[in-house]
């Protein structure tokens, strides 16, 4: 008899990668549900934005497996075709076009879009226009679409790469650190954001601010010298005792 073949929308398998004799992944594992909003927490140093790297292709590990979707081998793409196959990225400080609008931004990013003379230069159709609305909506900047993008705050920035990355349809959104240097209110409604994204997207989410993850998290990976260390609700692994030693360097036994 064979077990049926559960369809992950990641799987990362027996992965490595070492940097000059450094080892930042070690054997690691790591799998993921369609839909799935996943967060990754973990030391500095543990691997987490490499992590990344390997599934956007940024990076190629020396072994393992890594796959997207039912059988597609990543390993053996470029950056680029990773991109369009439908894995979108956002890096911890926001990379948006200061110089250009809201609404620019969001339809360079579209999908089909031919390049920054043409999308910028050419009639915008009503499609794209009601697809830029629904994102800019989705992001909170609804009405902000003539606003320069230079102009907007910082958590305004980070909202709209991701709206950037929306407009594109990933089916897996990539995000490290979106709540780093917001206020506690932005912080919360990027939460909110990310939770209602959840279900349409697969979304992994590297962040610190355990406020953030008790916010959003449901299944919690621990990453601890390039491998998995823990996996579970926030709780658990906030419980861990492996997950105690390795954030405070010490064992519970030892408190007597
Ligand atoms: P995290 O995001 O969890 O803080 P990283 O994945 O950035 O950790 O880094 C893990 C380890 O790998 C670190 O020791 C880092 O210096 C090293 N590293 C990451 N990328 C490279 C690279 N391109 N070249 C050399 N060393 C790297
Ligand atoms: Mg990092």
């Amino acid at each position: 008899m064979t077990t049926p073949h559960k369809s992950f929308v990641l799987m990362l398998e027996g992965v490595n990668k070492t940097f000059d004799g450094f080892k930042a992944i070690s054997d690691l594992n790591f799998y993921m549900d369609e839909g799935e909003l996943r967060t990754i927490i973990g030391p500095n140093g543990a691997g987490k934005s490499t992590l990344m790297d390997i599934i956007t292709g940024r990076t190629k590990p020396d072994t393992g497996k890594v796959e997207f979707g039912r059988d597609t081998d990543l390993t053996a793409l470029s950056e680029h075709e990773i991109n369009r196959l439908g894995i979108g990225r956002k890096f911890q400080t926001p990379s948006v076009y200061i110089h250009h609008t809201v609404f620019e931004n969001v339809l360079l990013s579209l999908k089909g879009s031919r390049g920054v003379f043409a999308a910028l230069f050419s009639r915008t159709t009503p499609a794209q226009r009601g697809r830029i609305d629904e994102v800019l909506n989705t992001i909170g900047l609804a009405g902000k679409g003539g606003r320069l993008a230079g102009s907007l705050s910082h958590g305004q920035k980070q909202w709209l790469e991701i709206g950037m990355l929306l407009a594109q349809d990933p089916k897996l959104l990539l995000v490290d650190e979106p709540a780093a240097g917001m206020t506690d209110e932005e912080t919360h409604k990027t939460g909110e954001l990310l939770l209602g994204l959840a279900g349409r997207h697969s979304i992994v989410v590297i962040e610190h601010d355990m406020a953030f993850v008790r916010q959003i998290a449901s299944k919690v990976t621990v990453l601890h010298q390039g491998s998995v260390l823990c996996e579970g609700t926030v709780d658990e692994v906030q419980n861990s005792e492996q997950v105690i030693e390795v954030y405070l360097g010490r064992k519970k036994k030892d408190k007597h």
